[in-house]
């Protein structure tokens, strides 16, 4: 399965593929905590996924993968159903509850590095069932990893992927910034971090055709992770 590692070995991290071909990958992560689903069930927002971005996607028929959490899973099913019945989506995890498993990450809710395992095995157990592209890409909140957090991993054979392109989509009050964000630094091998939470990252989806034309421009095509990561 891509992205597997040897059980029992520190988790490896990834930031890109190799820097020669057109390949770079389109990652959107699907973040869902606690405040999150209280602020939905409230009424204050009205959706954490982005079905925009899916539309665009897959009208032209362009790659991406997922890092998703449990609890958005969970809120949004029938949205999952629907990534993984693409053939050109792959799956990845991206924890349960978006928490940090290191001091200082954001203003992300921390957990104990001691629970991390757990986490994000439980984490796969909820992606698994929907089938489709799955991975043992793992993506952590704010990318925020430390020494002790790589190494409780090590039971679950995954690789780290952080990504070199920060988009910078969460809030994002306009959307040529983010177009200029990618398109500065992407590089052939690359690996974009977006995210297709809508309400917390709203102008993604009208950055995404904009990225999408200066990527065919500079001659880079979207691939999945795993085919951008190959030999990295
Ligand atoms: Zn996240």
């Amino acid at each position: 399965m891509p992205g597997a590692t040897p059980i029992g070995t520190r988790a490896p991290v990834v930031n890109h593929g190799p820097r020669t071909g057109a390949k770079v990958a389109l990652t959107f992560d699907a973040d869902m905590t606690d405040a999150m689903l209280a602020s939905l069930r409230a009424g204050r927002v009205k959706s954490y996924a982005n079905l925009r971005i899916l539309d665009l996607l897959e009208r032209e028929q362009v790659p991406a993968t997922f890092f998703l959490t449990g609890k958005w899973v969970q809120r949004y099913p029938d949205v999952t159903r629907r990534i993984a019945g693409n053939p050109r989506f792959e799956l990845a995890n991206h924890t349960y509850g978006h928490a940090a498993f290191t001091r200082d990450c954001y203003d992300l809710p921390s957990q104990p590095v001691s629970e991390l395992r757990a986490d994000v095995a439980k984490t796969f157990e909820v992606i698994e069932p929907y089938g489709g592209r799955q991975t043992r890409y793992f993506r952590f909140p704010g990318l925020c990893h430390d020494a002790a957090a790589l190494d409780a991993l090590a039971p679950l054979g995954v690789t780290v992927v952080d990504g070199d392109v920060v988009s910078g989509d969460p809030f994002a009050k306009a959307w040529k910034p983010l177009v200029r964000a990618v398109l500065d630094h992407v590089r052939p091998g690359s690996v974009v971090i977006m995210h297709v939470t809508e309400a917390n990252a709203a102008m993604t989806d009208e950055a995404l055709p904009h990225i999408l034309a200066g990527l065919r421009e500079r001659g880079l095509t979207p691939a999945p992770l795993s085919e951008v990561l190959v030999g990295a």
